[in-house]
């Protein structure tokens, strides 16, 4: 290896994970301590679990797996502020101490053994790796049917979006930095990390079942999501608005034309019903093109109350 070995810092968020956590972090042990002896990671790497304010016994076996492990820490956040806030809660506690922070679910349903071939990229030089998955075949249809359909969004708006990439990525400590630098309160990370740059990897897996428990993300949070990645990153739903806006318009000249020489030339009754329709249609233009709009203000308005993006109640000691 040309370069001597990284400090590793795992990050795992974990929403109540009291059924998987202590199976991931041993499973993450074992993964440690075989890079460690193949001299990819220093023998100091640590695992650092953030609970995202669960109400089940997350924190409790967080704090006995630190007692029994000296490279086991935990991070509690004082309530639930939700996974991207988890994640960067626990990458900027630990992006002064670690060379390389992995960012991977509490779940497992991310290929752990390809965080070796993420470390051999960031020996060759490369600056982020990205976990990509390489089907969906675990995610029922209708979930792989709205991620077909996000990501072509998504690209037609914003060409560095990672297909198929969630939050299972590495990156040095100085990606890190100036990922703190974004200080947004509308956080989507699988869209800045492109933005960031810098020589980038991919690598690829097959994503597995849960181990345990439940899918934190229901359909209404995958939405939410999706709405909030294409919202936070471009403002593209508003250019598209005014752009339908101007066509209507045209629209509505030729068909105002049409009414007038209709009434001109007699029988102005005939028209009422295409009248009312126009209305209608007219209405409803005006209520989408004002909720998108009100989605921006909505942004803008969370923007400049600058609130903390997570509160970090206790931590282990380590
Ligand atoms: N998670 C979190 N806060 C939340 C929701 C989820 O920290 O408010 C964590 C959760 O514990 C897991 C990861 O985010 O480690 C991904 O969640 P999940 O596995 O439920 O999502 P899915 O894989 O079903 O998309
Ligand atoms: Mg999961």
């Amino acid at each position: 290896m040309e370069r001597p070995p990284f400090k590793l810092c795992v990050v795992l968020p974990c929403y109540n994970e009291a059924g998987v956590i202590t199976h991931t972090v041993h499973t993450l042990l074992g993964e440690l301590d075989s890079m460690a002896t193949a001299g990819l990671i220093a023998t100091d790497s640590y695992l650092c679990c953030v609970d995202d304010g669960s109400r089940d016994t997350t924190w409790s076996e967080i704090s006995e797996l630190a007692r029994a492990h000296g490279n086991v820490r935990g991070i509690k956040l004082s309530a639930n502020f939700g996974h991207p806030n988890a994640l960067i809660a626990g990458l900027f506690s630990n992006h002064r101490e670690a060379d390389i922070l992995v960012t991977i679910d509490a779940d497992l349903q991310d290929d752990v053994s390809v965080l070796t071939t993420m470390m051999q990229h960031h020996h060759e030089g490369k600056r982020v790796v990205y976990g990509v998955r390489l089907d969906r075949q675990v995610d029922v249809l209708p979930k792989r049917i709205l991620a077909a359909m996000f990501y072509r969004i998504m690209r037609l708006m914003n060409d560095r979006t990672v297909r198929g990439h969630a939050d299972f990525r590495s990156a040095d400590s100085g990606v890190i930095a100036d990922l703190e630098r974004f200080g947004e309160a509308n956080i989507y990370l699988r869209g800045l990390f492109p933005l960031i740059g810098y020589p980038s990897a991919e690598v690829h897996f097959v994503r597995k079942e849960r181990h345990a428990g439940e899918s934190k993300y229901p359909y209404r949070k995958l939405l939410s999501l999706a709405w909030q990645g294409i919202t936070s990153f471009s403002t593209a739903p508003l250019k598209f608005v005014f752009y339908t806006g101007l066509v209507i318009f045209v629209l509505a000249i030729l068909v105002g034309c049409w009414v007038l020489y209709a009434a001109l030339s007699g029988d102005p009754i005939e028209g009422w019903a295409s009248l009312s329709l126009l209305v209608i249609a007219f209405s409803a233009l005006n209520m989408i093109s004002l909720g998108v709009i009100g989605e921006y203000i909505g942004k803008i308005y969370k923007e400049v109350k600058h609130r903390p993006r997570y509160i970090i109640e206790t931590t282990t000691t380590t």
